[in-house]
């Protein structure tokens, strides 16, 4: 059983329960954490508390070369990393390659942050009177909970991890109960590289357990969750007695608008990575298409032949694109949502089932549904599988109130030949993020986050290290006068 990382010690949980992983693959145990407990929780927070002034003192340049040094050890097991990626979450080894390496990316993204926190978070403000002089600087916000899904296990510990160590906060991370091999392998490359003990601690367990007591916890200054919009309410209203400093990052229902002047192939191909890359287990997904009527015929022919060329198997078979999903009752609540728009008359064009030659393992085919009404749960839900919704549209402006037409705002996508339509419709999408002529590509030096059910906050960028620093103002009154308002000069 791998064990819990606090306060630079792995320790198992007092109870000795664990929590097995599975190869989504093939449905076999490949090995099995620690169930954490309240108890542990205390331990973990406790230890994070005690390393947050020294790691808070420690200069953002010294910061950065740990994290350049994390960085550095997560390359240099990139090929074990990416492997044991797909093994516990089942993604075709080439994403879990891709993860490994905007993993990589992250922590460095954010040492050139670090770098830049000595000094060079102050700025001097301009008040309108003379006898003050007033500045604005930040610091770091203290302890923070992060809590991850997983759909991208090591991709979302860095994109938590590397902000909050960048900012000098120091970290209690849960990893999702189902994936947690990687992000305790990213606590063995930080151990390496020499970071602090108490700093970056890792609690596995289930989500209403350690998850929970993490979020309650008193002594817990920030909550980070990345998760399903009904367990990001959860949190939002367990941190509030506290009035914890809370961001979330949730689902999504995202469209991707296809206009008449598009190049078929071209659009096909950025629809398909919209929504079947990563089995379509992605927060982001374009799960939505809105095609101009005028060219769905052709478009949508095209789209079932290339959808039925996907490979479907392990993602440690060179030539899968499309590999399970993360577990059976994933696999069987996607199957419902499908069951359900049939049942309800709506059109299946390709896919819509389990694959007939995969009896082991949790796949389902890549599937498309043709215009459901506009509040089916498959054109209103989030699906999280490898499902895709269409509907025509006439007109710009029925296409864009048609995307804006929902519950989440996370992201949005365009594509047109006319470079002024795609300006003017990404500006009019109500969405965190937004892609013209493509879908899904994502850096860390921009923005990430949505709005409405979608989440609070953004991550990456300069906005994912604010996540982790307050903000202080400092007022000086220089003036040689007296204040004199309940004394007088005389
Ligand atoms: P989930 O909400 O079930 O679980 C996420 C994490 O929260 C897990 O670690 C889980 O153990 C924990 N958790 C569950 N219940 C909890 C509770 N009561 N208290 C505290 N922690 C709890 O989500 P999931 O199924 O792991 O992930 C899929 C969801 O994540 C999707 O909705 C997806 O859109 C979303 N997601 C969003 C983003 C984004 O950046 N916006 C990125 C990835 C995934």
């Amino acid at each position: 059983m791998l064990r819990l990382l606090i306060d630079g010690h792995w320790i198992e949980s007092a109870d000795g329960r664990s929590i097995d992983s599975v190869n989504p693959a093939n449905g076999k145990v490949i090995g099995s954490v620690a169930a954490a407990g309240a108890g542990e929780v205390r331990l973990a927070v406790a230890a994070a508390r005690r390393a947050f002034e020294g790691w808070e003192a420690v200069p953002g340049r010294e910061r950065a070369a740990l994290l350049r040094a994390i960085a550095d050890g997560v390359e240099v097991r990139r090929d074990a990393l990416a492997a044991l990626e797909t093994r516990d979450n089942g993604k075709p080894l080439a994403e879990s390659f891709g993860d490994v390496d905007d993993t990589i990316a992250c922590f460095r993204f954010y040492a050139g942050l670090a770098d830049d926190l000595d000094g060079g978070d102050r700025a001097v403000l301009a008040v309108p009177d003379s006898r003050f002089s007033a500045s604005v600087e930040t610091m770091a916000v203290g302890v923070a909970a992060q809590i991850i899904p997983w759909n991208y296990p090591l991709l979302m510990a860095a994109w938590k991890v590397a902000p909050a160590l960048a900012a000098g906060a120091t970290m209690v991370l849960k990893p999702s109960e189902l994936t947690s091999l990687t992000a305790l392998e990213l606590g063995r490359i930080a151990q390496d590289a020499g970071l602090p003990r108490g700093v970056f601690n890792i609690l596995t367990g289930y989500g209403g357990e350690a998850g929970m007591s993490l979020v309650e916890h008193r002594d817990v200054d920030k909550v980070a969750f990345t998760g399903s919009a009904a367990t990001g309410a959860k949190i939002m209203a367990a941190a509030a007695p506290d009035i914890k400093n809370v961001s979330l990052e949730l689902g999504g229902k995202s469209a991707i608008l296809i206009f008449d002047d598009v190049d078929i192939e071209v659009a096909v191909e950025w629809i398909m990575f919209g929504v079947f890359w990563n089995q379509g287990q992605v927060c982001s997904a374009t799960s939505r298409l809105l095609v101009d009527e005028s060219i769905a015929d052709r478009l949508l022919a095209r789209l079932v032949t290339e959808v039925a060329a996907i490979r479907i198997g392990s993602g440690l078979d060179p030539d899968v694109t499309l590999g399970p999903l993360i577990s059976a009752a994933q696999r069987d609540r996607v199957a419902g949502f499908v069951d359900r728009a049939r049942e309800q008359g709506v059109e299946l064009l390709a896919g819509g089932g389990v694959p007939p030659h995969l009896d082991a393992g949790f796949f389902y085919e890549p599937t498309i549904l043709f215009q459901p009404p506009v509040d089916a749960e498959i054109w209103t839900e989030e699906v999280f599988g490898p499902v895709l919704a269409v509907r025509c549209f006439r007109t710009e402006e029925e296409a864009v109130a048609l995307a804006n037409c929902s519950d989440y705002g996370l992201a949005a996508a365009v594509l047109s030949r006319d470079a002024a339509r795609c300006e003017r419709v990404a500006r009019a999408f109500r969405a965190g993020v937004v892609w013209i002529n493509c879908s899904q590509p994502t850096f860390c030096e921009a923005p990430w986050g949505g709005l409405k059910r979608s989440g609070v906050g953004r991550e990456l960028g300069a906005w994912g290290l604010a996540q982790y620093r307050e903000v202080k103002q400092i007022t000086r009154y220089c003036s040689d006068t007296p204040w004199g308002w309940y004394i007088r000069p005389r």
